[in-house]
């Protein structure tokens, strides 16, 4: 199975709480005109530019594991292969928030508007984020149509360049997925271009496969600790379509 998506619910941005959030700035706190105007123009520049698109794989755990080996640099022990050995099904994705709005960006750093160009970056990279999330979404509807996976299934987005993933394992993946379909290439050191790009394996299985202890050598080093967050939304009920 080999989908290709448009993604239309992330053409639209982020709200205003979550865009001044990307910037630091929590929920309630009184801003300034000059900021609420930063996020107004930023908001309407994304809306006007983001053109999102993601492809999505499914991909055998014989496949995945040469993908994941890669060039061999992983760092060992880590989540993703015991977790992919429990999965139910597992695909390969890719998403991009599209050219004009990466190029936006590096226009106003370059130009003469550094702050619209980092409100317009926060906001595509929480849309950035939110595709893979869509993709997760649309790869559990489509395995539970299947009965490629049982009921109580999850799914979870897993990343090269992220928790003991070594990012040249963008190279196997890119190979197997071909995201230059959807506009997404890969430099010669891994670097997605479009930047507001994002790609890894979706992992459908039962919540308990991803629940794991963050005690690897590399998360002394994480600044976010986004695992527990994620690791916790898979025991809450799904959200409903309405
Ligand atoms: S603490 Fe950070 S590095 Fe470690 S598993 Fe969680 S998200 Fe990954």
């Amino acid at each position: 199975m080999r989908r290709i998506l448009p993604l239309d619910p992330i053409r639209a941005a982020p709200s205003r709480d979550i865009a001044l959030l990307r910037q630091g700035i929590p929920k309630g706190h009184k801003i300034s005109e000059q900021v609420e105007g930063l996020v107004q123009k930023a908001t309407a520049l994304y809306e006007s530019l983001s053109d999102p698109k993601g492809v999505f794989a499914e991909i055998s755990l014989s496949e995945f594991e040469e993908v994941y080996h890669g060039d061999g640099q992983n760092a060992s022990p880590a989540p993703l292969p015991g977790i992919m050995k429990e999965a139910d099904c597992l695909a390969l994705f890719a998403a991009t928030i599209g050219e004009p709005v990466s190029r936006a960006i590096d226009e106003l750093f370059q130009g003469n508007d550094p702050a619209t160009g980092c409100m317009l970056d926060g906001i595509a990279s929480e849309r950035a984020e939110a595709s893979a999330d869509l993709l997760a979404a649309e790869f559990l509807g489509s395995v539970l149509e299947t009965g490629g996976a049982d009921g109580g299934a999850r799914v979870l987005p897993y990343s090269p360049g992220y928790c003991g993933w070594h990012i040249t394992g963008q190279r196997r993946l890119f190979s197997f997925l071909g995201p230059e379909e959807i506009g997404i290439t890969l430099s010669p050191s891994c670097l997605m271009s479009p930047i507001k790009s994002v790609s890894g394996v979706l992992v459908a299985g039962r919540p308990e496969i991803h629940d794991f202890e963050n005690d690897f050598d590399f998360c002394f080093d994480c600044d976010t600790w986004e695992c527990r967050e994620r690791i916790a939304s898979l025991f809450e009920p799904l959200p409903t379509k309405d």
